[in-house]
């Protein structure tokens, strides 16, 4: 058993193929999010990581002109090729999160009539 401070949820049971949906682990409304990131000289794609919680290339320079700037762009719907290059985000909709714990207070009365039938 552990008793320390709670290991921050990676969403890991979040499927990759769903827009989103909530974290079955820690109850909140994840987003997947594909970022790639494309060289800012000649505009290739260039594989893509996170690195200290840093969208970036894998690499330093462009294996295409040399270039080291790049830009991180958002993927709106990945395909097969782009998923080599992309790298996904599990971003957390605080909005939504927050939804979701409304409509649980508001559904809670049911169970407790339910409970007192039992007990007549
Ligand atoms: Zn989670
Ligand atoms: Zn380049």
């Amino acid at each position: 058993m552990f008793f320390g401070k709670k290991i921050e949820c990676t969403h890991d049971r979040v499927h990759p193929d769903t827009d989103a949906q909530y974290c079955p682990d820690c109850g909140k409304y994840i987003e997947n999010k594909w970022y790639l990131t494309r060289c800012a000289c000649c505009n290739i794609k260039r594989k893509t990581i996170i690195k200290h919680g840093e969208i970036q290339p894998s690499s330093h320079y462009c294996p295409n002109c040399g270039a080291e700037t790049f830009r991180v762009e958002l993927v709106k719907t990945i395909n097969f090729i782009d998923i080599n290059f992309a790298v996904l985000v599990k971003e957390i909709n605080e909005e939504k999160s927050k939804n979701r714990c409304q409509s649980w207070v508001e559904r809670q009365p049911e169970p407790i009539r339910l409970l007192g039938l039992n007990l007549t």
